[in-house]
């Protein structure tokens, strides 16, 4: 690892990664970011900048950028150097930056900016850092959306995602090119507000962080995070891998794995939602057929459970709907836990509450002062409340213990917390920094520690849901629902992350995927091989002509609740498909948006429980027989010859007809037409579910 400096060239170089920096006309721009073998990730541009900044004087946003500006360059250590813009002006007042650069002992480099300015300029937006120029051929985005999503160049116009939400899960983006990936990293534990972007023309990657403090005066700004960039060979799994080493460290991992932390046994053994809405007198014979149906632990997911409309007169839920807490009683007596649904994050400014409990006061709100409004398809005006008030996180907390309590509900499910992006709030009053920061997080992290603390002295298996997967609350929260992932695109980059740290449950199902068999084959599937809860669908499947659709549900949740590794174990590297097998195009619509997706037939999944075992999970949606061909790498496994043969002889995995094959095993597992099938290192061998 090594820095040289010359009068118009600095380059830092490792094994790994060799990135290189140009002066044009006194300007710095980052001119190369090449892997190991030397290719080219980042060709840049001289017109490019390495980071740019917004600020308000007397109520404008003025910008600059590093583009055009001189800088000084001193190293500051064998593999170190800092540049250095010591004085610029904007809009009269004078600005400095300062940017940190370091290789660290991955190979990656590291690098911290620091921006301030003078008065009577304010800070407002920091972009850090940029990327431009992204070598271009043959190129995949892998973005944080939901599961994850991998978009070829050419289809991938746009990606802009606010952090932490459904849009912006973790914080990284990659770039993959044949065998290499180029990593764009924002390595930040305190899990700021910001906004990752790409976008193509020219291709660039792009950090934006509203600042903390945004518009105060003679700010000072530290971007929170290191930006971590350099190159990983693989695909979007080494990524995946990647950021978990470092994810893994972070305060939302902080639980544990899924087979230790403390969410209840019971709901870590779900395997099948089911989504229901109304009177008890409906809700309740239908979920009992249901289960008397399906025959697997589930989870009733219970909206509309109150007296006021869906999205409406929020937070006024009670009273409940007549008899719902008889019909807990009843549901929870036949093994069916119960999860109503309310909102963590709205409140109806139309309802005496609003007006009786001074809400406006703990509203997020804009830059103006004006409370945030926010319309849904009830189409009431609601609005966002701030977390970082403690009333609002006291309103939240007295609804679950409440429910808890007096009704007995075995979990609750708090809309909108990992699904929405943070509002910037501007309330001098609420206690927070104005504008960006990590209060948005801080404060829904402080109402779910309370919430679980209060609701578990009532109820010590309570659990807690939200919607959508977005990191920073992974460690507060039992389950995820990933309802919105129901799109093209998609690779289960979140689960090669958490798999094991916190389980994810359901997906959008409408009638119109029952009515077309593969749209709800290649759903259930996908959510079956990534180890998410199954189903989150409403009592139509019961229905005499989706017997098909049902049976295949019905085999596959079968194969989750007879094995565990789904719940807690480990997502390791998706075998490759196999080119015998028959590829299956269905046909997806969200929010009006269709997409097509592609799946083989027959695929598995291979996953390490915590008990170290390996088990190859496996699913045919087809209508024939699939003899599915699954290569497992055994020295990635960390097997030798005489283990792999051991495995081979004495586990369940004999009966997958296996067979060594150059640096690997090979199985042939037998599925029948819609059937699902999960073998492991770790036990004797079990009979194929139909
Ligand atoms: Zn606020």
């Amino acid at each position: 690892m090594a820095v040289k400096i010359s009068k118009d060239n600095v380059q830092l170089s490792s094994k790994r990664t060799r990135v290189a920096f140009r002066s044009h006309e006194g300007s710095w721009y980052l001119s190369c970011l090449e892997d190991e073998s030397g290719r080219s990730l980042v060709t840049g541009s001289p017109t490019g900048s390495m980071w740019a900044l917004r600020a308000k004087a007397e109520g404008k946003v003025v910008g600059t950028s590093s583009q055009g500006l001189s800088s000084r360059i001193r190293a500051t250590g064998r593999s170190s150097f800092e540049m250095v813009w010591p004085a610029f002006m904007l809009s009269g007042s004078k600005c400095n930056a300062k940017l940190r650069l370091s290789l660290v002992e991955s190979g990656f480099v590291s690098a911290r900016l620091g921006v301030s300015c003078d008065p009577p300029l304010s800070l407002w937006e920091v972009d850090f850092p940029i990327l431009e120029g992204l070598a271009a051929e043959n190129a995949t985005l892998y973005a944080p959306y939901g599961y994850g999503k991998a978009m070829r160049y050419e289809d991938a116009t746009r990606y802009r995602g606010t952090y932490p939400s459904h849009h912006c899960t973790m914080q990284f983006l990659a770039w993959n090119i044949g065998p290499t990936n180029l990593y764009f990293g924002c390595h930040d534990r305190s899990a700021s507000t910001k906004t990752l972007e790409f976008s193509s023309q020219p291709p660039t990657f792009r950090c934006t962080l509203p600042v903390a403090g945004m518009g105060e005066m003679a700010a000072r700004y530290q971007v929170p995070h290191p930006a971590v960039l350099g190159a990983i060979p693989g695909d979007w799994y080494d990524v995946a891998r990647f950021y978990r080493g470092w994810a893994l460290r972070q305060p939302w991992c902080r639980a544990g794995p899924v087979a230790s932390r403390p969410t209840p046994r019971a709901f870590r053994d779900v395997a099948l939602w089911c989504c229901a809405s109304g009177a008890p007198g409906e809700v309740v014979p239908k979920a009992l057929q249901f289960l008397e149906y399906f025959e697997v632990p589930m989870a009733l997911h219970w909206y509309v459970w109150h007296e006021i409309p869906f999205d409406d007169h929020y937070p006024e839920y009670f009273p409940a709907k007549e008899g719902f807490k008889e019909a807990v009683g009843k549901l929870g007596a036949a093994g069916i836990l119960v999860m109503p649904y309310i909102n963590a994050r709205l409140w109806d400014p139309g309802t005496e509450s609003w007006r009786h409990e001074c809400a406006e006061r703990d509203a997020a709100k804009d830059s103006d002062l004006k409370k945030y409004v926010e319309v849904y398809g009830s189409k009431v005006p609601l609005s966002p409340m701030c977390p970082a008030t403690s009333a609002w996180s006291r309103k939240i907390r007295d609804i679950v213990t409440k429910l808890a309590g007096e009704y007995g509900v075995h979990g609750i499910y708090l809309d909108q917390i990992g699904a929405a992006a943070p509002k910037l709030c501007f309330d001098p009053a609420h206690g927070h920094p104005v504008g960006g920061g990590d209060w948005w997080v801080k404060g829904y992290r402080s109402m779910l520690e309370q919430v679980r603390r209060e609701v578990r002295r009532i109820n010590p298996e309570f659990f807690i849901t939200t919607e959508s997967n977005a990191e920073a609350w992974n460690d507060l929260l039992d389950a995820l629902l990933m309802c919105n992932s129901t799109e093209g695109d998609l690779a289960p980059i979140y689960p090669a992350v958490y798999a094991d740290r916190v389980l994810t449950f359901g997906a959008y199902i409408f009638r119109g995927d029952l009515e077309d068999s593969w749209a709800f084959r290649a759903k259930v599937s996908e959510m079956f091989l990534w180890g998410t809860q199954l189903g989150w669908l409403g009592f139509d499947v019961l229905e005499p002509k989706f017997q098909c659709e049902a049976e295949y549900l019905r085999a596959l949740a079968k194969v989750r609740s007879s094995t565990k590794l789904l719940a807690e174990g480990e997502l390791l590297r998706p075998p490759r498909p196999d080119p015998e097998v028959e590829v299956i195009e269905a046909s997806w619509e969200l929010w009006g948006k269709k997409w097509s997706v592609r799946l083989p037939a027959a695929q598995a999944t291979v996953w390490r429980g915590s008990d170290r075992s390996v088990g190859v999970v496996a699913c045919n949606m087809g209508n024939a027989e699939a003899h599915l061909k699954v290569e497992l790498n055994t020295t990635g496994l960390g097997w030798t010859k005489a283990r792999t043969i051991r495995m081979m002889e004495s586990t369940e995995l004999r009966s997958a007809d296996p067979s060594l094959s150059g640096g690997g095993l090979s199985l042939t597992l037998h599925l029948p037409p819609r059937s699902g099938r999960c073998i492991s290192s770790g036990t004797p061998r079990r009979r194929a579910v139909r």
